[in-house]
């Protein structure tokens, strides 16, 4: 995985034009059984690649933090909510809580999340390849596959099905 990871940026690189003509032909005219293709796409690839072996998100981009996700992880915490923003977040340019450091602080060495259960939501819906109308969030897949070997496997795997 150490070596799929230190390549990931440079192949998302060399796909970038490729792929930037893929979601433009994509979102002009998506394919009707298009969230069935990408929950497909989805179970087969995280049937195959083991976030365990990797945690390049929670390393490299931390999640937002909405109000609902301050609100359960300082619960959990026995913190105010005001408490665990000042010990762990801060405000980015967009506005959003996000984390003050990445690694994120609550990322073990075993690649394990000390509060799964509990994660954000973004956490807990990155890299989004099985959300419905793939199609909205192409830019943000475009990032995403420097960083996630899983999505940059399902966009290679996208291009192969759908016709575009
Ligand atoms: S979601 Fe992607 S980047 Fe995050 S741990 Fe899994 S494979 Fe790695
Ligand atoms: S909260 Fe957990 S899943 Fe989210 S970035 Fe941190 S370690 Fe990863």
């Amino acid at each position: 995985m150490k070596e799929v990871l230190k390549e990931l940026p440079k192949k998302a690189k060399q796909k970038q034009n490729e792929n930037k003509k893929f979601f433009t032909k994509l979102k002009k005219k998506p394919p009707k059984n298009l969230d069935y293709v990408m929950q497909e796409l989805h179970e087969e690839e995280f049937t195959k690649t083991d976030c365990l072996t990797c945690a390049n998100c929670c390393k490299t981009t931390g999640p937002l933090f909405t109000n609902a996700d301050v609100e359960r992880i300082a619960k959990f915490f026995r913190q105010k909510p005001q408490q665990f923003i000042e010990n762990y977040l801060r405000i980015d340019e967009d506005n959003d809580y996000v984390l003050q450091s990445v690694p994120c602080t609550f990322l073990g060495s075993d690649n394990y999340c000390s509060i799964y259960d509990v994660r954000p939501k973004a956490c807990r819906e990155f890299p989004h390849t099985d959300r419905k109308k793939f199609q909205q969030i192409s830019n943000l897949t475009m990032k995403n596959i420097a960083i996630c070997p899983a999505a940059y496997n399902i966009v290679e795997e996208m291009k192969k099905r759908i016709k575009v």
